[in-house]
């Protein structure tokens, strides 16, 4: 009996047991079953509702194409290393289809060049035909006035006389190319009529002739070419109230300039011959394989976002530059300056030491001999806003901490839209104008910052320009001067979508678009002129 009940007992517990098992199971599998999870807002889902609710007011209908090129793969582009077997990885490249970014540049530079002069040609002869037209309309309306004095018993109807110039005018007077048929037809017309006509000189037309006044605009009404250029809305914001958590972020985000901004156009852009970038055509979606250690034990090539090789090629680095890379990790865009062969010092620094770790692992990974770049290399753990070296370095890089858009809808690890680091991305602006104003400090008189984000937000970009800006015109005598790069980007056009027509202040911005599925990248050159 005590052995039944135990056996019993045993066989109850065990059950007992095997239930709140199975029973503690089937909890848990409750707590992960995939309704659940499907309704779990993940902080990837809250960057997406918040991009969806800000950039739609942004971009408008042009936020769909963003979006989903946004959600897709993004495009790559390989650095070649030239510390590596750079030849074989270029021809590797080339053989899947990769194709040299300078030299798609050069040949849309090329095609530009040819389609301006045209265009210009173009217009010189329109402009002569226009003229020719007019001539020849005033010496028809001439020839009719004394044809009607010498034949005034003659009757309007009687078409046959009346100078063919009108007729076929009326009937063709927007084809410049009938300018020869028109004096066929004249000629025939005037033979078949056998009226002499008197054509009159043309320095007598033009002296008789009126001008058409209507067409000239009267400097008196202010209409000038600046006049209608300010007239070009800036970017669109969605209006505060709609946003009033987040309305700190309008303090950096003002369309009224309340101080004196210098814009100069700049033609500058030049691909540094070392510097070899390759990348699939528009509209190619290819991907790379991952990169090989070559004979020198390092990596051939490094993949980064194209949208990262703008930045570095508006700052311009040239032979014997002293650059700063201010918030360097990982260190894609200190590799890419590395890869010019042009600075005589390159500092890279970021705040944090696991950061400066990557640029660390970065190095090692595609510099042999780092004897060669002692003293020329350097890698530094600093926040960028107590950098102190003033009027050492004639190139800054500031590529700044943002919300990382594209990262931010596909990682939830770290990312900025966890509800515990709202406080922190509220701050980001702040953050990233002290960083600007900070550089423009430390640079050298001439020398050039380029400010860069990853971010499409108006706020991070040229709202954060434009607060730095007004910070160091309001604390220091330092000149700044602002570089509209629209007409050197002319040639990029062909392998990157620039948000050219957004109504942008200061800066150029990479839209993500799938054939061309770069960025997004902002970025804004900046010459410290005193
Ligand atoms: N330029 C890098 C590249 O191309 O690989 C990417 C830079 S990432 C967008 C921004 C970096 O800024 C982060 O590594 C972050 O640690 C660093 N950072 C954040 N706050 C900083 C500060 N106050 N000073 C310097 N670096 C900072």
């Amino acid at each position: 009996m005590y052995t039944n009940n135990c056996v019993i007992n045993s066989v109850c517990s065990n059950l007992c047991f095997r239930t709140s098992i199975y029973v503690q199971k089937r909890w848990k599998s409750k707590k992960v079953h995939w309704s659940v999870l499907a309704k779990k807002i993940y902080p990837v889902d809250k960057a997406l509702e918040h991009f969806d609710d800000f950039y739609k007011t942004v971009f408008g209908r042009r936020w769909p194409s963003i979006r989903l090129a946004l959600l897709s793969p993004h495009k790559y582009c390989a650095v070649i290393n030239n510390f590596g077997d750079s030849d074989m990885a270029v021809s590797d490249l080339q053989n899947i289809g990769a194709m040299s970014m300078r030299r798609l540049f050069e040949l849309e530079k090329e095609t530009i060049k040819q389609q301006k002069q045209e265009d210009r040609r173009k217009k010189d002869l329109e402009k002569i035909f226009k003229l020719d037209r007019k001539l020849e309309q005033m010496m028809v309306a001439k020839q009719q006035k004394e044809l009607e004095s010498l034949y005034p018993h003659r009757e309007k109807s009687e078409s046959a006389c009346v100078p063919a110039d009108i007729l076929t005018l009326n009937k063709s007077s927007s084809d410049t190319s009938h300018g020869s048929s028109v004096n066929m037809n004249r000629k025939d017309h005037a033979e078949e009529c056998g009226d002499a006509l008197i054509e009159k000189s043309l320095h007598s037309s033009l002296r008789d002739a009126d001008f058409d006044t209507q067409r000239l605009i009267d400097p008196a009404s202010g209409l000038s070419a600046a006049a209608l250029y300010e007239y070009v809305p800036a970017t669109r914001l969605k209006g505060m109230e709609d946003w009033i958590v987040e309305s700190q972020h309008y303090r950096y985000y003002k369309k009224n300039t309340d101080f004196p901004v210098h814009i100069e156009s700049d033609h500058d852009f030049i691909f540094p011959d070392h510097l070899q970038v390759l990348t699939f055509e528009r509209g190619n979606v290819s991907s790379f394989p991952a990169p090989k250690r070559g004979s020198t034990g390092v990596l051939n090539y490094y993949l980064l976002d194209g949208g990262s090789l703008l930045p570095v090629l508006a700052l311009g680095v040239n032979p014997g530059d002293r650059v700063l890379d201010m918030c360097a990790a990982p260190g894609g865009k200190s590799l890419l300056m590395l890869q010019t062969l042009f600075p005589a010092l390159l500092v890279c620094n970021d705040v944090q030491e696991s950061r400066t770790n990557r640029i660390h692992a970065v190095i090692k990974q595609y510099l042999y001999s780092m004897d060669k770049w002692k003293n020329r290399l350097i890698v530094t753990q600093r926040d960028g806003r107590d950098i102190d070296e003033y009027n050492i370095y004639n190139k800054i890089l500031v590529d700044v901490p943002c919300t990382i858009d594209r990262h931010s809808l596909h990682e939830n690890e770290n990312n900025i839209f966890k509800p515990t680091r709202v406080k922190e991305r509220l701050k980001i602006p702040e953050i990233q104008a002290e960083l600007l104003g900070h550089a423009l400090k430390l640079v050298q008189p001439g020398g050039t910052v380029v400010y860069s984000t990853c971010s499409l937000s108006p706020i991070q970009n040229d709202g954060v320009v434009h607060m730095a800006l007004r910070k160091v015109w309001e604390e220091t005598d330092i000149q700044v001067v602002v570089k509209d790069m629209t007409a050197a980007l002319e040639p990029v056009n062909c392998m990157y979508k620039l948000g050219q027509d957004l109504g942008l202040k200061y800066g150029h911005l990479v839209l993500p678009f799938i054939p061309c599925n770069f960025g997004p990248m902002y970025f804004c050159k900046l010459v410290r002129r005193k």
